[in-house]
């Protein structure tokens, strides 16, 4: 029973899915309009387990936290990004990597029309914007830096570093005309083992003039190396750049199930 200081989570349903690229698996979920627009830019989704229908969901508590149901409940609560959402059609679309194990990998991979999706809660991307945007990420961070370049002013300039196994898995992005767009391919180098989003960063120099940002995400690691080169070579400060580990080689993100 929910107590007056507890809401129960939105529950998104799964209404199509496609393969975007070989690895990529695009899951479209219809909600309430209010449930769609809390489900982002970043959205905390609850991962039920593989065919799990009615799984037993958490609740959310006034201060955001979630309250877990005692005992098993198999649900995992795991960070993506809507890559598109209308909460007038009530739609949201997010990208999952289909990476191999994982509670979302494997359900992204099993899911079809009719299976239910939780919301935990949304939040912002961590960008701004700059005059000049640097962006640099790999497949889990392709649907942030799409929304990021679509969002961008045309007179914004720049660069976006794409690191993904190879052409197959390059999606189109609308950018500015002023923004260079490079993929890199790491070929047959297991994600996360790859140091050429670092060596891509390392071989720029920084911009001139101010309004420069930085928005960074990929394996920790990977992230990290190219965190303490801009604050060091390029001397960027808190304020002009977002670098973040979107996922942990060798390592689940957080489990709760
Ligand atoms: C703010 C934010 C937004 C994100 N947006 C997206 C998004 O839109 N799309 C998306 O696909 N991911 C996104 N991610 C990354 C995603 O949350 C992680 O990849 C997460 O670990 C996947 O959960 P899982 O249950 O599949 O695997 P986990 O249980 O977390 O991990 C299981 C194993 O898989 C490995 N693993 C996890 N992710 C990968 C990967 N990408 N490649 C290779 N091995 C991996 C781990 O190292 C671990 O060994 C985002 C992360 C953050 C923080």
């Amino acid at each position: 029973m929910t107590t007056p200081e507890l809401r129960p989570v939105d529950v998104l349903t799964v209404v199509s899915v496609t393969d975007a690229t070989p690895s990529v698996r695009r899951v479209t979920l219809s909600g309430t309009a209010a449930a769609v627009a809390g489900a982002g830019p970043t959205v905390s989704l609850l991962v039920p387990r593989v065919g799990d229908a009615a799984p037993r969901w958490p609740d959310v508590a006034r201060d955001g936290r979630i309250v877990w149901p005692s005992g098993a409940h198999g649900v995992s609560l795991r960070s993506y990004t809507a890559r598109r959402q209308d909460p007038s059609a009530g739609l949201v679309e997010i990208d999952f990597v289909l990476h191999g194990d994982g509670p979302a990998a494997s359900w992204a991979a099993a899911a079809a029309p009719g299976a239910p999706l939780g919301v935990a809660g949304g939040g912002p991307l961590g960008d701004r914007p700059a005059g000049h945007l640097v962006l640099a990420g790999d497949e889990t961070a392709l649907p942030a830096i799409s929304r990021i370049l679509a969002a961008a002013p045309s007179t914004t300039r720049g660069t976006a570093l794409l690191e993904v196994a190879d052409a197959a898995e390059e999606q189109p992005l609308s950018a500015p005309p002023g923004i260079t767009v490079r993929w890199l391919h790491r070929g047959a180098t297991a994600p996360g083992e790859s140091s050429l989003l670092a060596q891509a960063v390392a071989a720029m120099d920084r911009p001139e003039g101010e309004d420069v940002f930085v928005w960074v995400a990929a394996e920790s690691g990977a992230v990290r190396t190219i965190r303490a080169d801009l604050r060091g070579r390029w001397g960027l400060g808190r304020a002009q750049h977002h670098a973040i580990g979107y996922w942990r080689r060798g390592r689940a993100m957080s489990a709760a199930g």
